[in-house]
């Protein structure tokens, strides 16, 4: 293993995590974060297992267990006793989707990689066309959801929103209605494991990346078994995390408010010294006053939020801390892995 930065924040204190690049000998990885997945999650496993035998040459499935509350890890243990071809990674606690898929990332050695939820909601069948794009020379796959039809209409708008505003905001090229699930080349994995950003925003981070890509369609399905984690709070931060991990507008555009709302108060004061020479001193206007201190106060909490938001990023970059705990893996060979005292 090299003694690079990527290869740093992979080392936590139980295990030491060494640099896993790719294994000619596997063709394809897929890399599947599950969090109280217990109830579907050897169904998927099935399905994927049996699906990659016959459209790979050779595969492995790398199971995140994302501090499941549930018999996540349980199952998971039992499908690895028929399907040798699933390996366990066990985070030490929820460190969340993004996160997870990390670990997943950083332990994939297939030529070619592939994120997938555990809920059906990526259509397994889709892989098979995935890897003849890949095999055709596309670095990327993205599988977009053309019908939303299983969101609620609130969902849909706002993550319509959320796009274009990103897009205008950004000027990065994130195509719309993409998930994590994609096809990537080793050669897009190793770039991705470059960035050294702790918050993962992950759309983002493959936008940034670039590369051949291609797309091609599906229709999304609702969930076959457990809940959804994620509530419209959850999918808020998820969009701050989007808009200022990867644009400074935010917080360039206070300075233009605050020239504009000073001008504007510049010219209502020569307005005010004039008129008291001119007519004499008259009673205070309380309303004016109260207008002015109410809408500049408003104005500064908004900015201090912004500034707020940048700082508390750059604290965690600074901190530097793991992404994620690995407590115990399964399935993975010793010489690319390696326990510390
Ligand atoms: N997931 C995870 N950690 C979390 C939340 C979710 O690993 O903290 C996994 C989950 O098990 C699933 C995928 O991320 O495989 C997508 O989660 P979910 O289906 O809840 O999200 P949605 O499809 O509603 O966006
Ligand atoms: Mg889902």
């Amino acid at each position: 293993a090299s003694g690079s930065g990527a290869f740093d924040r992979r080392r936590c204190s139980g295990v030491v995590v060494v640099e896993t690049t790719g294994n000619p000998d596997v063709e394809v990885s897929l890399v599947v974060p599950m969090y109280n997945e217990g109830e579907g999650c050897l169904e998927f496993l099935a399905t994927v297992d049996a699906l990659l035998a016959s459209c790979a040459a050779s595969h492995e499935i790398i199971c995140i267990n994302d501090g499941s509350s549930d018999d996540t890890l349980a199952k998971l243990k039992i499908a690895r006793v028929s399907r040798p071809n699933v390996k366990i990674v066990n985070l030490s606690r929820n460190f969340g989707k993004e996160a997870a898929l990390t670990a997943g990332l950083d332990l994939a050695r297939g030529r070619a990689v592939i994120p997938i939820d555990a809920d059906f909601q990526d259509p397994p069948e889709l892989i098979d066309t995935m890897l003849r794009r890949w095999r055709e020379g596309a670095q990327v796959v993205l599988a977009r959801r053309t019908d939303r039809s299983a969101d609620t209409m609130l969902k849909r708008t706002t993550s319509a929103g959320f796009y274009k505003a990103f897009g205008r905001l950004t000027r990065l090229d994130m195509t719309p209605d993409v998930g994590d699930f994609r096809l990537m080349d080793r050669v897009v994995v190793e770039a991705l494991k470059q960035l050294p950003e702790r918050s993962r925003f992950m759309k983002g981070l493959f936008a940034w990346v670039g590369f051949r890509q291609v797309t091609i369609d599906y229709v999304r399905a609702t969930r076959r078994a457990g809940t959804t984690s994620f509530n419209y709070f959850k999918l808020w931060q998820f969009a701050l995390d989007g808009f200022f991990s990867f644009s400074s507008l935010p917080l360039k555009i206070w300075s233009y408010f605050g020239f504009g709302i000073s001008a504007l108060a510049a010219v209502y004061m020569l307005f005010l010294i004039v008129r008291t020479i001119v007519e004499g001193g008259d009673t205070p206007g309380y309303a004016s006053l109260m207008c002015v201190i109410l809408f500049s106060n408003g104005i500064i909490l908004i900015s201090l939020g912004v500034i707020g938001e940048y700082l508390a990023r750059v604290f965690t970059e600074v901190k530097r801390r793991p992404l994620y705990l690995v407590n115990e893996m399964e399935g993975f060979e010793t010489p690319e892995i390696a326990r510390s005292d």
